[in-house]
């Protein structure tokens, strides 16, 4: 693949960068009040689904450009470059959507596709329960036919957005004969269905990023059923794998590790040999990462399935993330231990935050540890791991 951008590739993003300036210079701070928090943040998905900006590489009978996945990930290039805000609907954008594409029913895809661009209905993923995470098909919450709806009955956890979420898709067991993966169905459900609680779980950055989401007797029509009845653990695979892909992140890392010169440079250590080669080994892991990214696009781009590229990219740019916030810390020497709120912290205390963050991006989408357990298994050919079962 040629790296640098397609001539009209330079225009698309030139034209970017020049509208996201705009937009950027017309955009408030979030208001500290939650619920105006969210509909601010609908509005500027909004702003940039109207300028035909969001679903770059969707169908354009969706409501997509159906422009190549590069298009895709210049935004997502532009918009970590310039600090823009996140889009809201993340998980209904990268994860959802391109599984309803693939699997979805026609009637699912132009009812929900649409409105998860303009951020008019915003999803969870409704996957981990508190006996299934990594070992995802032991999930129990069971789902009965009952006429034309399922009745679902359990609990779910680790909900991110759980708690401003309009819709969710979840995975259910609908049988319990055979495989632990056979018997499993994939449902959309409104999140105000009679029945489902949502109680936020409070993180140890003090957000309340995700949550607990309990099920009682919550009736699913049977048309939102997400590709055949039993056959979920498929649709899940490959909304998993929409999860662990993503380019974008590495930009942001990029801005992280000049972040973390600098601050070598304000804390007078920039002639430590030992921290040199620190830094040396991260640019050099990110440039690493940057390439299977690549990788990863030169296998959509021609509509092949990355493999285990998506798990590699997954776990380096997680692990990396780790070691330049562990790195920012030692740097601080003994001010790591000063975070936000206290006027003696070094740049306000982000840098704590952002540590205590970054072991997070290690587990949600699958642990580092699943991560090298599905590489050596389909990238390296090496036998199936005992606890993976
Ligand atoms: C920020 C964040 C957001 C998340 N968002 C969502 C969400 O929106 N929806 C959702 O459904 N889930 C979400 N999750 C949950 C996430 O998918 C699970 O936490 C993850 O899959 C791990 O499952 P677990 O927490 O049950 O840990 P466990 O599976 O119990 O694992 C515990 C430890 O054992 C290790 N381990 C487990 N199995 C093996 C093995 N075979 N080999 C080696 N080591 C192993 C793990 O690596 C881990 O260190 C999120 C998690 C985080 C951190």
């Amino acid at each position: 693949m040629d790296l640098a951008d397609a001539t009209e590739d330079r225009a698309f993003r030139a034209t970017l960068r020049a509208f996201l300036e705009r937009a950027l210079a017309e955009t408030r701070s979030l208001p500290s009040d939650p619920a105006a928090a969210v509909e601010q943040s609908r509005a500027w998905q909004r702003k940039l689904y109207d300028a035909g900006y969001v679903g770059l590489a969707w169908p354009r009978a969706y409501g997509g450009q159906e422009a190549s996945p590069v298009r895709q990930v210049i935004f997502g290039e532009e918009c970590a470059r310039l600090g823009a805000p996140p889009l809201i609907n993340t998980i209904g954008l990268n994860i959802l959507g391109p599984a309803l594409i693939a699997f979805g029913s026609e009637e699912q895809k132009r009812r929900f596709l649409p409105r998860i661009l303009r951020a008019d209905d915003l999803w969870c993923q409704g996957f981990s329960e508190p006996g299934a995470g990594s070992d995802l098909a032991s999930l129990r919450t069971a789902a009965v036919v009952d006429g034309d709806d399922f009745v679902v009955n359990g609990q779910k956890v680790w909900t991110s957005l759980g708690p401003i979420a309009d819709w969710c898709f979840l995975l259910v067991r609908t049988d319990r004969a055979g495989r632990a993966q056979q018997g499993i169905s994939y449902l959309l459900m409104d999140m105000r269905s009679p029945g489902v609680r949502v109680e936020p779980l409070r993180q140890i950055t003090r957000k309340s990023h995700f949550s607990e989401v309990f099920l009682d007797d919550v009736r699913v029509p049977r048309a939102n059923l997400v590709g055949e009845l039993h056959d979920g653990w498929r649709v899940a695979k490959a909304t998993l794998s929409f999860e662990r892909s993503g380019l974008a992140g590495v930009v942001e890392l990029e801005k992280r590790l000049e972040e973390l010169k600098s601050l070598a440079s304000q804390r007078r250590r920039l002639d430590d040999a030992g921290l040199r080669q620190r830094l040396a080994r991260l640019f050099v892991e990110k440039e690493a990462l940057k390439y299977t990214g690549y990788r990863v696009l030169t296998a959509q781009s021609r509509g092949v399935d990355p493999g285990p590229a998506a798990a590699i990219g997954k776990l380096a740019a997680s692990e990396l993330r780790r070691s330049i916030m562990d790195a920012a810390l030692d740097i601080q020497g003994p001010y790591a231990a000063i975070g936000r709120g206290n006027p003696q912290a070094l740049d306000r205390g982000r840098w704590q935050g952002l540590f205590l963050d970054a072991r997070a991006y290690t587990i949600g989408g699958g642990t580092s540890e699943v991560m090298r357990n599905v590489i050596a298994e389909r990238a390296l050919g090496l036998p199936k791991s005992i606890a993976g079962g």
